[in-house]
């Protein structure tokens, strides 16, 4: 399958790039195990750290370019893909500067002679990645796994190419040697043949459950480490309690944050009986405040979706709760105007039997559920496929913190919506995937704990 940018805000087709043929598959693989072999696992902490800082530099001093990237590729909001450019760039810093404090040798306390547990680079890593937050998401998965001094290969979603390039790219002049960061312009099957490669010790997805299953399968058959980062269908538990105004705002930037492509966006949102006609009253009235218009200006409030596709997708999935017996608040159809915009959309009295009450919805389509009270909302929250992040709303603080250890998800945000930041740790549970990025913990998932012990 060819590589290609396409403006969502007009159809144009920017680019295409071809996928490599085997040839050049070979010698990426090649050039990556050893640059693995004989250079980059030699490297000192402090030599890598250099390279990422640079990149990390490079990235802010090129912020306006690089957005635009963004922009012109998957119709982000050129403000919001400035935000992800500088976070990019910090996380590259952050483990720039943390790296070597979190894998440094632990010295064991044993009954006699001496023990210690190191933290050595495991070989080349493989990367499959997603277009919602183009270097974002490779960003998290580089970064950590740079500094534990592993190489990475990456093969990125086929529709941001000019976005893969740009890293790469920014990568190379920040001085990595050819073969530490490697972007693989390839198709699924070649998808599958670079999992096979011995030469492949680790694998990372981020990603749709059905392309999740499909890589941790064959990475399964072949022994070797995944970590997935999947889908989401955050809940977003507003109590009686809450300070109303505050919840509503958070409301509408956790759904309409990116256009609501967000793994982490909130999804189903499950007020309690006491503040529910008000909050949705309020939802409403804000949920109205958007207009579609040029991603690239910074006036517009709506952006398009990421493609002619993905709106199908959405429209479909609309129309399915719809048949099934859900009701349109408001929304629920393409806007009149060019491009692949979605109308902000709100549904309510979704049934368990609904095909909508276990899926996620990328784009902003907002559930709605009411509940009778904190017990009903807990419920709700974990009756879901899904385990990645949630929310609840409430002024007492304690309360919040008991519910969040009863919400059976990978993150909870008391008071806010989900975010993403290099401190803290990101990731799921259930069929929204296992290991984490990001943090102390993202740098620990591809490193070999080798046991030293001196008799
Ligand atoms: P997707 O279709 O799964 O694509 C993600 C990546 O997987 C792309 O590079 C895609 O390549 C590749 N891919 C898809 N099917 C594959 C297969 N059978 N074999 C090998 N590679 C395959 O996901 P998406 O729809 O673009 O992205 C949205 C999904 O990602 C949502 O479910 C979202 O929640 C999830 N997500 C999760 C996180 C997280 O951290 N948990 C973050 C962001 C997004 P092509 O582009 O060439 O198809």
């Amino acid at each position: 399958m060819a590589y290609q940018s396409t403006n969502p805000y007009n159809g144009k087709v920017l680019q295409t790039f071809e996928s490599m043929d085997a040839a050049q598959l070979e010698a990426r693989l090649h050039q990556a195990s050893e640059c693995f072999n004989n250079d980059w696992q030699g490297k000192s902490y402090a030599e890598r750290a250099t390279i990422l800082a640079r990149a990390a530099t490079l990235m802010r001093e090129q912020a306006q370019p690089l957005a635009e990237l963004i922009t012109l590729e998957m119709g982000k909001l050129i403000a919001q893909s400035l935000g992800e450019v500088a976070l990019s760039a910090a996380i590259l810093d952050y483990y720039a500067q943390h790296a070597e404090r979190f894998l440094a040798p632990e010295t064991l306390a044993t009954a006699r002679g001496e023990a210690l547990v190191e933290s050595c680079p495991i070989g080349v890593l493989f990367g499959v990645e997603p277009w919602n937050y183009p270097y974002y998401q490779i960003a998290r998965f580089a970064a950590p796994n740079l500094m534990a001094g592993n190489v990475v290969m990456v093969k990125h979603a086929s529709s941001v190419p000019q976005c893969a390039l740009a890293f790469e790219r920014l990568m190379q002049e920040a001085g990595a040697p050819a073969g530490a960061y490697t972007n693989l312009f390839i198709s699924k099957e070649q998808v599958a043949q670079v999992i096979d490669d011995p030469r492949i010790r680790g694998v990372a997805l981020t990603g749709s459950e059905a392309a999740g299953a499909v890589v941790a399968a064959r990475a399964g058959q072949n022994l070797k480490k995944t970590t997935m980062e999947l889908g989401g269908s955050d809940a977003f538990i507003v109590l009686e309690d809450a300070d109303l105004d505050r919840a509503v705002k958070c409301a509408v930037s956790g759904r309409m944050g990116n256009s609501g492509q967000a793994c982490t966006a909130s999804k189903r949102f499950i007020v309690v009986e006491a503040l529910a006609d008000r909050f949705l009253e309020k939802f409403q009235d804000a949920m109205l405040n958007f207009a579609p218009g040029d991603p690239l200006d910074k006036q517009t409030t709506l952006a398009p979706l990421s493609s002619a596709e993905a709106l199908d997708n959405l429209l479909g999935q609309v129309q399915r709760a719809v048949a099934g017996g859900a009701r349109v608040v408001m929304g629920g159809a393409r806007m009149d105007h060019a491009g692949a915009f979605m109308q902000p959309t709100i549904l309510t009295d979704i049934s368990a039997s609904n095909p909508a009450y276990k899926e996620e919805f990328f784009g902003p389509v907002a559930l709605f559920f009411r509940v009778a009270d904190e017990a009903a909302a807990v419920a709700l929250a974990n009756d879901s496929p899904f385990g990645l992040g949630g929310s609840v709303f409430t002024q007492d603080i304690e309360r919040g913190k008991r519910l969040a250890r009863q919400i059976d998800t990978g993150m909870v945000f008391i008071n806010a919506p989900a975010s993403s930041s290099p401190e803290l740790p990101f990731g799921g549970v259930k069929n929204s995937g296992y290991g984490r990025e990001l943090s102390g913990a993202g740098i620990q998932e591809f490193v070999n704990k080798k046991l030293i012990r001196v008799a």
